[in-house]
This record gives structure tokens, sequence and C-alpha cells, in this order.
């Protein structure tokens, strides 16, 4: 078993993974920037290394100053949480070159998945559903491009190979409009990703976004986790999460679960990992994979009993899963909210002090959070302060718990977006279960 792991990341997922290193007994040194020296949870840590000034890629995101704090520390292994160095696959290299454990999949393989071209290639390739698509790069010859988008039929979808964070995409409607299409999204992705390599698959125009979370070891082994819904979203973020997905069969799961771990084994995954789909007309188009833990494992973990950042932990230290597939099983249903430091109303991040900070509790109910009274938040970094996760035996129990957890949740002196979760909650249409990825911003009036 490993002995001692760097937590390369901050807040909530920073203590996530320190309590699974506790259960453990794997001792961890907590990475920090100026902004964080504070936090309650850098003070849990074995030990801290400051890292450097606030802002991420001074610090969070600095590839030197991570490694050499792995190395005065003698840790063994290094945690990247998600967002940040985790799915950067130089850092990743960088990390083994070092001589340490990368907790993650190998870096070609983030190199692999990272690039959406390749990606859905190499899905292709292992039977996992697509978007139909132009099956590679778009040319400069305009005749052939829109002989492409005339045989996938309108409205099509210009993705740059590189793009991330729902960045280079544009949706074009008509003949008319692909040329300029193309060389826009082209300029974008070469300016912003510094790759102007750009493809085209039909754009889906009203989707559910359905994820399937997988757990793969060194020794072959790989199984699927089930799935969980996040297609209450703005601006392509996530806002509500929630497994099982409302209206998928068992039969469907275990169909499209066994196609993802089964990917996993032919690609040689390790790791925690996500097949992001979009989901529509009862069809699954795979989208992009995630080569790390995400923000809403809770729900999975709820309905399968499954600590998945331990099982990252024991992967990295060379162990077989301690399940096959035959020993998961769903039960009861588990809702996640993520609670940002934001205007309910105008999304504008709102930082500063926490004055009054009150969990709620009860059956069913976790939060996931770092806070505390007199927490500051700091204004560097992504508005998410934490995640209120509900578990009931049925969908309306798991609701019901949340929506008394949001009742009695208190943050004061900052504004947050509970007001909005509790619309959520109280949604007609979100009780019936099975919104597409428009919903939300259209009931926002967006
Ligand atoms: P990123 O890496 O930037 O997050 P994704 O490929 O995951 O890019 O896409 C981000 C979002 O864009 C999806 O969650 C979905 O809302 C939308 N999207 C992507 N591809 C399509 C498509 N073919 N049709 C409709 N919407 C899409």
């Amino acid at each position: 078993m490993i002995e001692k792991i760097v937590i390369a990341n901050r807040g909530e997922i920073a203590l996530r993974i320190q309590r699974a290193c506790r259960a453990l007994g794997i001792r961890t040194v907590a990475l920090h920037s100026e902004a964080d020296r504070d936090a309650k949870y850098v003070k849990l840590a074995d030990e801290s290394v400051c890292i450097g000034p606030p802002p991420a890629r001074d610090s969070y995101l600095n590839i030197p100053a991570v490694i050499s704090a792995a190395e005065v520390t003698d840790a063994v292994a290094i945690h990247p949480g998600y967002g940040f160095l985790s799915e950067n696959a130089d850092f990743a290299e960088r990390v083994e070159q070092s001589g340490f454990i990368f907790i993650g999949p190998r870096a070609e393989t983030i190199r692999l998945m990272g690039d959406k071209i390749s990606a859905i290639r190499a899905m292709k390739k292992a039977g996992v559903p697509c978007v139909p698509g132009s099956d590679g790069p778009l040319s400069g010859d305009d005749d052939e491009n829109l002989r492409l988008a005339e045989d996938i039929g309108y409205p099509v979808l210009i993705k740059a190979t590189g793009g991330g964070g729902g960045k280079g995409m544009r949706v074009v409607h008509s003949e008319a409009a692909l040329r300029n299409a193309i060389s826009l999204t082209r300029a974008e992705a070469k300016a912003a990703f510094n790759n102007d390599i750009v493809y085209m698959e039909k754009y889906l125009e009203n989707p559910r976004h359905v994820e399937f979370q997988v757990l793969a070891d060194e020794h072959g082994n790989a199984i699927h986790l089930g799935e969980r819904d996040c297609s209450m979203q703005r601006r392509h973020q996530k806002v509500v999460e929630e497994s099982p997905a409302p209206g998928i069969s068992d039969r469907v799961r275990q169909r499209m679960g066994e196609r993802c771990a089964d990917a996993c084994r032919k690609i040689g995954y390790r790791g925690a990992g996500t097949f992001e789909f979009l989901y529509e007309n009862g069809e699954f188009y795979f989208i992009e994979m995630n080569t790390r833990v995400q923000v809403e494992h809770p729900v999975t973990e709820l309905v399968t009993g499954v600590d998945i950042v331990r099982e990252q932990l024991l992967i990295a230290s060379g162990e077989r899963l301690s399940y096959r597939q035959k020993d998961i099983t769903w039960q009861g249903h588990a809702i996640e909210c993520r609670i940002n430091a934001e205007d309910p109303r105008t999304f504008m991040p709102s930082p500063g002090r926490i004055t009054q900070f009150h969990q709620p509790g009860g059956p069913g109910i976790r939060v996931d959070s770092h806070v505390y009274n007199n927490y500051v938040v700091p204004p560097y970094y992504d508005s998410m302060i934490g995640k209120l996760i509900a578990y009931g035996a049925n969908r309306e129990t798991a609701m019901a718990r949340m929506r008394i957890a949001l009742s009695e949740m208190v943050i004061d002196g900052i504004r947050t977006n509970i007001a909005l979760h509790q619309d959520i909650m109280n949604d007609a249409a979100f009780g019936v279960g099975g919104v597409n990825i428009h919903y939300l911003e259209k009931k926002l009036g967006l």
C-alpha cells in the first residue's frame, strides 16, 4: 500500500481525498496556495506545503512546484483530484518520470482521451456508440465539407478536437453558414487551444446528459458503477446530478455499462473514469471521457455503496479491484446539488467571509464541503464551495430530503445558489424526471 500521498488540489475534493487516505492509513501532504494557507483541511493534513501565490497558474497549475513538494516530503504518489492538473498528460508523464505514482490513468491514455478525434476513434473501435460525424479532421475543401454536412443532416456541430470547458464549438443550421463557421471555429481553437483541427458531428437538439462511472485496475479488470443524469446544466456546467438516471432500465444500464467497462479493458484503462453520453430518443452517443474522479461521484457512491476515491488509492497501490461486476448492485436514489458562492439570479461569483455556516443533517444527507464559520471564500478559484447530497429509497424520498436539507442549510455573509436549488427541487418537470440539457437555461429565461 502507498504510504504517503500529495494532494495536488484544493477545497472539498482535497478534503474528500484526505478522508479516504485516513481510512486507509495513508499519510497526506496538502498542497496549497497562499490564499488557502489557513484553510482547516490544510491543517488537518499530516503535512502541508505552500506551492505559490494565489493565482492557479502560479500554484495549483505549477508542475515543477507540485513535483518538488512531493520530493521534499518523500511522498510516493500524487492525487490530482479534478480540474487543475488532473487531465494534463504532460503532468502525469512528469510525475511518473520523477519516480512518483500518478493516481489516475497512464499519460498516454489521458492524451488519447484528451484529443476528441482520437477519443472518438478509440471508442468507435471499442464498440461504444458515438455521434454520427466526420470521423476525423475536416479538410480545407469546402465542397467536401458541404457534402459531409448534407450526409449528416443539419443542424451540425463544428467542434475543436482540442476543445474543453464547452469552448470551441459552433452549431450550423444551414449550408450558407457552414464555411464561415468552420473558419471561425478553427481560428478560435487556434487561439484558445493552439490547435486548429476541427471535426463535424450531428447536433443533437434535445438530448439528456447521461454518464457512466467505471473503475479499472492494472490487472485487466474493469467494472461499471452505473450511470448518472447530469442534464440540469447552465453554460455546460452541471448544477444538479442524480443516480440512477430517470427512465433508464436495469437492462439498458447493464448493456451500456458493460460496453464502457469493455472499452476500458480494450484501451488498457487504469483508475476511475467517466464515459459521458448524450442520450436522445433512447439512444446513447459518446461525447467524451473524463479520466479522473468527478465532482458528482458521491451520488454513485450512495447508490452502490462503493467508495470511489478509496478504490482509486487501492488501484494506484497496484491492488486488484475490490469488486467484481456481479458484486455491484444499485439501491435507492441519490441527488446532488452543487452549492456555489454566487448570486442565484445573476450568477456573479460572491467570494468573501462566511459569517454563519450551518450544515444540514438527518437520514440520507451527506455534505462534502471544506467550509465553516468564518471561512473566507477566495476570489481566485471556482465558485463551488460544497455539495449537498440526499439519498432515499426512491427518487421522491431523496427529493423530499433534499428540500428539507436545503431549508436547513445556512450560509451567511456571501450569496449562494441555495435558492436556485430550492426552485429546481420544486420544479414540476424535474419532479417527473428526465429533462434535457437546455431545460434549466430555458426555465431561467436565458
Ligand atoms: P467539453 O470538453 O468542452 O466539455 P463536450 O464534447 O463534452 O465538450 O461537450 C460539451 C457540451 O456541449 C455537452 O455537454 C453538450 O451540452 C454539448 N454538445 C456537445 N456535442 C454535442 C452534440 N453533438 N449535439 C448537441 N450538443 C452537444
